[in-house]
């Protein structure tokens, strides 16, 4: 099975909402880019494709079975994205799925993930979640377990490419070196990814994580404990906490405000991830304190119609499945 991503991903000028600053007349503009993460695949993109993409070509190397079982939220990108490529890749994928605020968006993540036959395992809880997953780990034949976000070392490697990627079009002229990467930091492998590669190939470019989940502390952990995995020394990365809102899930005012605004640029937004990554890029900008500000935009644009073919209506969802978005 090969993927087929489509790299290099582009990367884009926003000219709308870059800015020349009002009223600071010794600043410099700054201008706001877009590495397009949503176009990894034509199928599915998003920031999950570099990262099984290196998973799954590990566990075909190695011969790891034929079952994947993966934990996310009821409405997870990753195990939608673990459905498709795992299926195409002969694995069977088992999900254990935990609840959360419900979109319209999430059902139909969830409802697609079904159609591509994934094997769903409710729990009420997050403590819940590591009993369900080392149950399903015991039951059958042996499976290769992909934590929360794919963040494992292979998924982070994957960012570490799309770092590398970014330097490569600096070099090429593409756009100039950026002073900050603003980015998503859900379970931490994209951000700690990136940073890893931008200091491996020597840029001046620092990395800003969105924190998207509670408690930040964790999350925060995590990431730079995965920077340490993939990168054997400590590299700056920033955790930018201002943008949770309530929670994991939960939309915020910014967030809204930023989504109206990228969609006058023709991007489109997510409540729980990009939403409140872009609200933090543009209030860097407005900062004046940076010349170029690289968004790394990682929700999938393709359209979901393909892959909700045959799926079950949110009415027709098992109950079970149905409450876990609250
Ligand atoms: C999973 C996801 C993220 C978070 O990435 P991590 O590597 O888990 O931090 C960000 N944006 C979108 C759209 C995602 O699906």
């Amino acid at each position: 099975m090969e993927l087929n991503p489509n790299y290099p991903t582009p990367v884009e000028h926003l000219p709308r909402l870059s800015r020349v600053q009002p009223g600071h007349t010794g600043h410099e503009p700054c201008d706001l880019w877009v590495k397009r993460e949503d176009l990894t695949h034509p199928a599915y993109g998003g920031n999950k494709v570099r990262k099984l993409e290196r998973i799954l070509a590990d566990a075909r190397a190695r011969g790891l079975g034929r079952r994947i079982v993966t934990v996310g939220a009821a409405g997870s990108h990753q195990v939608l994205a673990t459905a498709l490529f795992g299926r195409e890749a002969g694995f069977e994928v088992e999900a254990v799925l935990l609840p959360q605020p419900r979109s319209d968006h999430a059902v139909e993540n969830l409802r697609a993930s079904l159609a591509l036959g994934v094997r769903a395992f409710p729990v009420g809880s997050y403590a819940a979640a590591p009993f369900a997953i080392v149950r399903r780990l015991w039951a059958g034949e042996p499976a290769l377990y992909l934590p929360v976000g794919g963040s494992n070392r292979l998924g982070t490697l994957g960012y570490v490419d799309a770092a590398r990627e970014v330097a490569k079009q600096v070099r090429d002229g593409v756009l100039p070196e950026p002073d900050l990467a603003v980015v998503t930091l859900g379970s931490g492998g994209t951000a700690a990814g990136l940073a890893v590669g931008f200091a491996q190939e020597g840029m001046k470019t620092r990395v800003v994580g969105v924190a998207v989940a509670a408690p930040v502390w964790g999350v925060e952990l995590a990431a730079r404990w995965l920077t340490f995995r993939c990168g054997r020394r400590l590299v700056p990365l920033e955790i930018e906490r201002r943008y949770l809102g309530r929670g994991y899930g939960h939309r915020t005012a910014e967030g809204e405000h930023a989504t109206m605004l990228a969609a006058a640029s023709g991007l489109t937004l997510d409540p729980t991830y990009t939403a409140k990554a872009f609200a933090a890029a543009l209030d860097r900008v407005a900062e004046g304190r940076y010349r170029h500000v690289l968004y790394v935009h990682t929700l999938s644009s393709a359209p979901l119609s393909a892959l909700l073919e045959g799926a079950p209506s949110e009415q027709d969802l098992p109950p079970e499945l149905a409450r876990l978005f609250q």
